[in-house]
C-alpha cells in the first residue's frame, strides 16, 4: 500500500494555473503564448522526476519512464478553452506527473509513462495532438486550419519553433492509456460519488435543417396563400422534441442549439429558416436508431409542407467503449479507498477516444462543483482531486504489476 502526496499534486496543478491565469481560470488556447510556455514548463517538470522527457512539433510532450520497457501513458491535454477553468485537462496530467513521481520509488515491472496533448479543444483542429500521436492525423487538415480569430495553425507551429518530430504511440512500450477528467457534469456531486469510471465516450450525430418559402407582408398575404418556411421549421423541430424521449436511451441527450429565421422581421414571412439539432449516445445501436427515427420524421415533414425542407449531416462522432477490464480495476480501486464509483458515459470528447482503438483505455472522471466546466468558475474540492488521484494510482499500480496494491 502506498501514498500519493496529495499537497505536491495541488502545489503542481496552482503552478501550472499560473500560465495564463484569468482570475480564478486559465486562458491557455492551443499555441497561445501561455500554451507553449506552460509545454516548456512541463517538460522540465518532467525532467526533473527523471522521465525521459521531449515535446514534438505540435507541442504534445511526452515524458517516458526510464527503467522500463513497457509503460502505461497517463495524461490528457493542458490547453484550454477562452477563458477555461484551471482544472479540465491539466487534471489529468498532474495526475499522471503525481503517480509517475510516486510509482517511480516502487520501480514495478511496468513503469508509468505522461503525456500532454496539445490542441484537444479544437482552437485549430480538435484531439489534435492525441490524433499525431495516434497516427490517425491528416496532414491536409493541418494545412488547412484555422482558429475563429483568422491565425493558421502552420504559422503558429512556425512561430513556436518547436523540434520538427512527430511523438507516436509506441505498441511495443504502451499497454494501456488512462486519463483522468473532471466530470463537467452535475452528476457525481449530486450523488455524493468521488470518483466516475467511464464506461464509453458518446457518439455525437449533428444535423443541419433548412427549409425554404417566400418571403411576403405578414399583414396582406391571406394565412393559406403563405409558404412560411419559419413556421414549418417550428412545427419539425417541436415534433422532434416531442418525440425524442420515446426513441432515446437512458443516457441520450439532444439539443437545439441554433434557430434562425431570414429576413427575420416581424412584419415579414420568414423566406428561410434553419435549425441545428444534436444528439449524443453512448452506443452505436441507439445512436444508429436515433439517426433513423430524425431523418424519417424531417422526411415526413418535408413531404407534407408548403415549403422544401432538407437537411445535411454537419458532424458524426462514433461511440468509443472504455476497456472493461480497466474499468473494473478503476471501480474496485475506488471501493476500496471507501467510495461507491458511479458508472457513467461521457457526454464530451476525450482525447481518450483517439486512444481507445488502438490501446486499452480507460476514463476516469472527478466531482465539478456545480456542474461548471468550459468556464473560470470551475472547481472541485481539494480533497477529491487528490482522492482522484490516489485511486488512480492504486488501479495504475495494479496494472503496473505491484504486488497487493489493492
Ligand atoms: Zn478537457
Amino acid at each position: 500500500m502506498f501514498e500519493i502526496n496529495g499537497q505536491r499534486l495541488l502545489e503542481s496543478l496552482r503552478e501550472l494555473a499560473a500560465f495564463g491565469k484569468v482570475g480564478t481560470g486559465v486562458n491557455r488556447t492551443a499555441f497561445t503564448p501561455e500554451d507553449i510556455r506552460a509545454r516548456h514548463w512541463l517538460r522540465a517538470e518532467m525532467e526533473k522526476l527523471g522521465l525521459d522527457a521531449r515535446i514534438d512539433r505540435f507541442g504534445n510532450v511526452y515524458g517516458q519512464a526510464r527503467h522500463a520497457e513497457k509503460a502505461v501513458l497517463i495524461g490528457s491535454h493542458t490547453d484550454t478553452v477562452p477563458n477555461g477553468g484551471w482544472l479540465d485537462g491539466a487534471l489529468g496530467v498532474m495526475y499522471g506527473l503525481e503517480i509517475a513521481r510516486t510509482l517511480h520509488d516502487l520501480q514495478l515491472p511496468v513503469a508509468v509513462d505522461v503525456i500532454s496533448f496539445q490542441d484537444e479543444e479544437g482552437t485549430f483542429v480538435p484531439c489534435l495532438g492525441s490524433k499525431a500521436f495516434c497516427g490517425v492525423l491528416d496532414e491536409a487538415e493541418v494545412e488547412r486550419a484555422v482558429a475563429a480569430d483568422g491565425r493558421r495553425l502552420v504559422d503558429e507551429m512556425a512561430k513556436a519553433d518547436l523540434p520538427d518530430v512527430t511523438l507516436r504511440l509506441d505498441p511495443n512500450r504502451h499497454i494501456g492509456f488512462v486519463e483522468a477528467h473532471i466530470e463537467q457534469g452535475p452528476r457525481l456531486e449530486k450523488g455524493d460519488i468521488r470518483v466516475g469510471v467511464v464506461e464509453g465516450i458518446v457518439g455525437i450525430r449533428r444535423y443541419r435543417v433548412s427549409a425554404r418559402g417566400q418571403a411576403d407582408h405578414a399583414g396582406t398575404t391571406p394565412m393559406s396563400m403563405r409558404k412560411d418556411a419559419g413556421a414549418a421549421l417550428v412545427h419539425l423541430a417541436s415534433d422532434l422534441l416531442k418525440r425524442f424521449p420515446t426513441w432515446a436511451g437512458q443516457n441520450t441527450v439532444w439539443n437545439i442549439g441554433k434557430f434562425e429565421f431570414e429576413p427575420g422581421a416581424a412584419n415579414v414571412v420568414p423566406a428561410k429558416a434553419t435549425f441545428i439539432i444534436e444528439f449524443r449516445d453512448g452506443t452505436a445501436e441507439t445512436v444508429a436508431k436515433l439517426e433513423e427515427n430524425v431523418r424519417a420524421t424531417i422526411e415526413a415533414h418535408a413531404n407534407a409542407a408548403p415549403v422544401d425542407i432538407a437537411y445535411d449531416s454537419i458532424g458524426s462522432v462514433e461511440p468509443v467503449s472504455m476497456d472493461a477490464r480497466m474499468q473494473a480495476l478503476f471501480r474496485q480501486a475506488a471501493e476500496w479507498r471507501g467510495d461507491k464509483p458511479m458508472t457513467l458515459p461521457s457526454g464530451a470528447g476525450h482525447d481518450a477516444m483517439i486512444l481507445a482503438p488502438v490501446v486499452p483505455t480507460a476514463m476516469i472522471f472527478v466531482p465539478s462543483i456545480d456542474g461548471r466546466s468550459h468556464d473560470v468558475s470551475e472547481d472541485t474540492k481539494p480533497d477529491d482531486i487528490v482522492f482522484g488521484c490516489q485511486v488512480m494510482a492504486d488501479g495504475v499500480a495494479q496494472i503496473c504489476g505491484a504486488q497487493g496494491a489493492l
